[in-house]
């Protein structure tokens, strides 16, 4: 093999790694530009769902306020008077309650009688 012909297998060699490279780049790009778009879509699908349903009833659809129910703040349907706990809502409402009757309990065994 020649000296020149020698260099343009060089040259050659490294013109076709710097296209894979080239390529190999494009494609990750393209692949994150599509992760981003995804996440984007994802993010808008779940305020969208958020905005259809915030305050409505998961069984009748109707609108829901937010009510006090023993000290806890909970949400009641308008419509079919059903009532809607948040994370921690129904602990807290159990907690209490228990406090409550522990308090008449120990009211009653004194004498105290209930208020
Ligand atoms: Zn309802």
């Amino acid at each position: 093999m020649g000296l020149h012909k020698e260099a343009k297998r060089m040259e050659d060699q490294w013109f076709q790694e710097n296209d894979t490279r080239l390529l190999k780049k494009l494609r990750e790009e393209r692949e994150a530009r599509i992760r981003e778009q995804e996440a984007r879509e994802a993010k808008k699908k779940r305020e969208e769902l958020r905005n259809l349903h915030w305050m409505r009833c998961p069984k009748c659809g109707h609108e829901m306020k937010a009510e006090d129910l023993c000290g806890v703040e909970v949400d009641v349907c308008l419509l079919c008077e059903g009532i809607y706990f948040d994370r921690g809502e129904l602990e807290a409402l159990m907690l209490r309650q228990q406090a409550d009757q522990r308090r008449g309990f120990f009211r009653r065994l004194m004498g105290l009688g209930e208020d």
